[in-house]
């Protein structure tokens, strides 16, 4: 089966949680808003399934919004905040690094007449709350800033930047996709007023996602119809993507401190165990402000496809670490807002881990990437020398 290190890209469903899928597939087929028997068990089951999730978020049942995924929690939430608050003004802040859900939402919204500005980051990947500040208009209405960046994972001052959203009475908003199962997420302490998370992150079913909604948060819907998920998002709900996620929800926050730990224990020693090993690579993201589970590098003399292709070849899949790479021609807008997107013969890859990554599974790994950095070297030195 070869070695896995995309839980960045995605995760494995749990075992349980498609088990759940396909029972409640089965037997749970009612909607749950009719009023008959089947109806009323359907809707039991989704307000048990809420009350899961929020729990292992540490926030109310009905500040949860079920959704299709995180790319539809983000454009709820940075949609849904501009529309409701437009009145108010009609400038967002985001950072330079986000996913391209959020990215191109703000984006979207520019053709709507809002204003978007973009807060660079350090080398480190890191946004300095303090520009965040200096960005601040009377007209600001959103600022939205990932936990966690899912390329280099760099985890941002997110608590730092709620605090002074709050004192300006600004929405704020966070892309925490990368950062559950791998770290604690509680939209309460961090202070935010909307958050997204993905199920397939988690090992929850894909298609699947959750947008905390602050109590009291204003919000327009963006698909209308129904009353369904608090008149947030329109349509019959999917009942049994969302027993699944609540289970797989529930159970990465089960032991989640010291998972984390230990996943950080094991990130490390993958980085040094390169670092040690390879010359001209380069560990990107912060030395401290790193998320446990990502470890991305510059690798010169090589390119990130090649290194991809070749490990892969070697049974262990990893990723190119640089989204966009794969619409040819464009670079990375996060390798190009930490600097490392010149047109130097570099590569660039991304090791991401989870809780089930074994110490033998980092060591193989490891020793594969060493072989395959020096044969692609000398394959390319001999190319040039040919
Ligand atoms: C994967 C990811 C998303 C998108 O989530 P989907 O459920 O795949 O739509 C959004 N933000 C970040 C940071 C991600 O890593």
């Amino acid at each position: 089966m070869g070695i896995y290190l995309d839980h960045a890209a995605t995760t494995p469903v749990l075992p349980e949680a498609a088990q759940m899928l396909a029972e409640a597939s089965l037997r749970g087929f009612g909607n749950p808003s009719s009023i008959h028997i089947r109806g009323q068990m359907a809707r039991e089951a989704m307000d048990e399934a809420r009350q899961v999730t929020a729990k292992a978020l540490g926030c109310l049942a009905d500040e949860i919004v079920f959704t299709s995924g995180g790319t539809e929690a983000n454009s709820l939430a940075l949609i849904g905040a501009c529309l409701a608050r437009q009145d108010s003004g009609r400038h967002l802040v985001i950072s330079a690094v986000e996913h391209e859900s959020v990215r191109n939402t703000a984006h979207f919204l520019e053709t709507l007449g809002f204003r978007v500005t973009e807060i660079p980051v350090d080398p480190a990947g890191l946004v300095d709350p303090g520009d965040i500040a200096r960005a601040l208009t009377p007209e600001t209405i959103l600022i939205s800033v990932m936990t966690v960046n899912n390329i280099i994972g760099t985890v941002q001052p997110v608590t730092e930047i709620s605090e002074l959203a709050r004192k300006r009475k600004i929405l704020f908003h966070t892309d925490a996709v990368q950062a559950f199962p791998n770290m604690l997420v509680e939209p309460g302490s961090l202070g935010v007023d909307l958050l997204s998370l993905s199920s397939h992150k988690f090992r929850g079913p894909k298609g699947m996602g959750v947008l905390y909604v602050r109590k009291g948060t204003p919000l327009v819907p963006l698909v209308r119809g129904g009353h369904q998920e608090n008149g947030l998002r329109a349509g019959t709900e999917n009942l049994p993507g969302i027993m699944a996620l609540a289970l797989a929800i529930k159970r990465s926050r089960e032991n989640l401190e010291k998972a984390e730990t230990e996943l950080r224990r094991l990130r490390n020693l993958l980085a040094e165990d390169i670092l040690a090993n390879l010359d001209h690579v380069k560990l990107n993201g912060h030395s401290e402000r790193a998320a446990p589970h990502i470890a991305h590098f510059s690798v010169d003399f090589t390119d990130g496809e090649s290194l991809v292709r070749n490990m892969d070849h070697e049974g262990v899949i990893v990723s190119a670490g640089s989204a966009c790479s794969s619409e040819e021609g464009k670079t990375s807008h996060v390798l190009e807002a930490i600097g490392q997107s010149g047109p130097l013969a570099r590569g660039t890859v991304r090791f991401s881990l989870s809780r089930e990554t074994t110490e033998q599974e980092v060591r193989d790994a490891s020793a594969v990437f060493r072989n395959v950095v020096v044969r692609l070297r000398s394959a390319s030195a001999a190319g040039r020398f040919a």
